[in-house]
């Protein structure tokens, strides 16, 4: 049995017979996560009902102006950004990504008892190319941590996606519209930048605030989204990868 060792300065990971490096053993992880959980339940990971048939895992699909799809996105972003035009809309088709995100949407919604436990999402890229998150997903932001810790941040108003949106290099504005699991939400609309995780919801027994019976405790479960509110808009960080799915790219013009 093969075994690699990665180290880094504050912790280290020991991995057993998967691959030779970290990065590889992920893939190599998210792909048997992905494959278990199809052969469980095979309806849930199935695509959004709008899919095109696509050739591969990966495509992407110019939505037509024309068709409700694209009405109801240019609603959603003239919400908050009256002015705005919608130049292509893109709809993009990961299915890797798609069943690992649904398969969290699955634990959730499992977990909570409900289906409805995501919302669509708008999220600017900045200097990130969004061909980076159609191959990759979103990452969390590691390098600068924001009001609310290092995630990743979504919002209702497109306009508070608008101020971190990315420019193409002939002067549109790029954005994505995304379907997040903000599951079980925490609401702290006062940042704290030093959150690094969502908090653990306290499961509410009927013994008391000092019962410490295990069969409790074991209900605890930790929140899947913060709520925030900053900049005129709501906005949800999830800290967690495979949390959010890029459903569209909007490309546009204020
Ligand atoms: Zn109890």
């Amino acid at each position: 049995m093969k075994s690699v060792r990665h180290e880094t300065k504050n912790s280290e990971y020991v991995l057993y017979g998967i691959a030779r490096n970290i990065f590889q053993a992920e893939s190599t992880l998210n792909r048997r996560i992905a494959a278990a959980v199809s052969d469980l339940a095979p309806n849930h990971g199935r695509p959004p009902s709008q899919w095109q048939e696509q050739i591969g895992d990966i495509q992407r699909f110019e939505v037509a102006a024309n068709s409700q799809e694209w009405q109801d996105v240019l609603k959603s972003l003239q919400t908050t950004l009256p002015q705005a035009k919608l130049c292509s809309l893109q709809r993009y088709q990961n299915k890797p990504m798609w069943n690992l995100f649904a398969a969290t949407r699955e634990n959730v919604r499992q977990a909570l008892k409900r289906e409805d436990v995501t919302k669509l999402l708008f999220h600017g890229t900045r200097q990130t190319s969004p061909d980076m998150i159609f191959q990759g997903g979103f990452d969390r932001n590691f390098g600068s941590a924001g009001m609310w810790g290092p995630g990743q941040y979504f919002a209702v108003n497109a306009s508070y996606s608008h101020d971190y949106r990315h420019t193409r290099t002939d002067g549109k504005f790029q954005m994505f519209l995304a379907e997040v699991v903000t599951g079980d939400i925490s609401v702290q609309h006062t940042p704290d930048s030093k959150l690094r995780m969502a908090p653990i919801r306290t499961f509410a027994c009927t013994h008391g605030a000092s019962c410490n019976q295990a069969v409790c405790r074991g209900q605890d479960r930790r929140f899947d989204s913060i709520e925030g509110y900053t900049a005129g808009s709501v906005i949800y960080i999830l800290y967690r990868d495979n949390t959010s799915y890029p459903s569209y790219l909007l490309t546009y013009t204020v």
